[in-house]
């Protein structure tokens, strides 16, 4: 797989240069390796190139990767970003280290309740749906500083953040502006006493928009992994 460990050098390289232009430690920027529907050697190869943090979006996908991944467990980071339907939460609460994909209370207070008490508490991320369209899922701007109070009072979660997926758009200035949008809810909900740290935005062809706008978690899958294959 020497093309993996190139691409993932190669977007590596992204982070830093957006991060140096934005006068920013390259270090505040996390890489999420988004690895829907590949295969656990490829997750397996990205770990031995030094990656530790790594996205998916589909719970049984997921569980059978994880569980052929055990060995290497400790160092590494399991971050559910897919839409979670309320029946399938409990998976997610016993095997994720993150989850992104918050976008109602309901789902907070399960995977709240469904916490192994053994684990640390679950980080978890607020769905935003800044581009306001009504068939993408995320709580609207409107109603996120009210649910983002509910869930940080949960018990077994720990609300780290907030988290976008926009419209895709072409020149760097329009993918600016909702990555703009998401940070200025983020200082918002910082100045109402809120403790956050994530803001999760930015993929394949925006991730330079997003660190400009001040993402601490980029979540790249095409750019390391290659085009997905849905038909398999
Ligand atoms: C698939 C996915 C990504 C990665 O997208 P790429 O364009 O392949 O980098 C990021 N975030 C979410 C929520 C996704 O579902």
């Amino acid at each position: 797989m020497p093309d993996l460990i190139y691409n993932l050098e190669a977007v590596r390289q992204r982070i830093a240069t957006a991060a140096h232009t934005a006068g920013r430690d390259a270090r505040s920027v996390m890489l999420l390796a988004v690895s829907k529907t590949f295969p656990a050697e490829d997750v397996r190869a990205a770990h031995a190139a030094g990656q530790r943090e790594f996205g998916e979006n589909y719970v049984q996908e997921a569980l059978a990767k994880i569980e052929s991944l055990a060995d290497l467990r400790a160092s590494l980071e399991w971050h559910f970003i897919g839409p979670l339907q309320s029946n399938k939460t409990r998976p997610v609460a016993e095997h994720f280290d993150w989850v992104h994909s918050v976008d109602r209370l309901k789902i907070a207070q399960r995977l709240s309740e469904q916490r192994p008490a053994n684990l640390p508490p679950l980080n978890v991320c607020l769905q935003v749906n800044v581009s306001g369209e009504a068939s993408k899922s995320g709580v609207g701007v409107a109603e996120a500083v009210e649910v983002a109070q509910e869930i940080a009072a949960l018990p077994k979660l720990n609300l780290r953040g907030l988290m976008s997926i926009p419209e895709p758009a072409g020149d760097i200035d329009a993918q600016r502006a909702p990555h703009r949008q998401l940070r200025e809810l983020f200082e918002r909900l910082r100045d109402d006493g809120l403790e956050l740290d994530t803001l999760s935005m930015g993929m394949s062809s925006d991730l330079e928009a997003a660190v400009l706008e001040g993402a601490t978690i980029v979540r790249v899958g095409t750019a390391i992994f290659g085009a997905r294959d849905y038909a398999h």
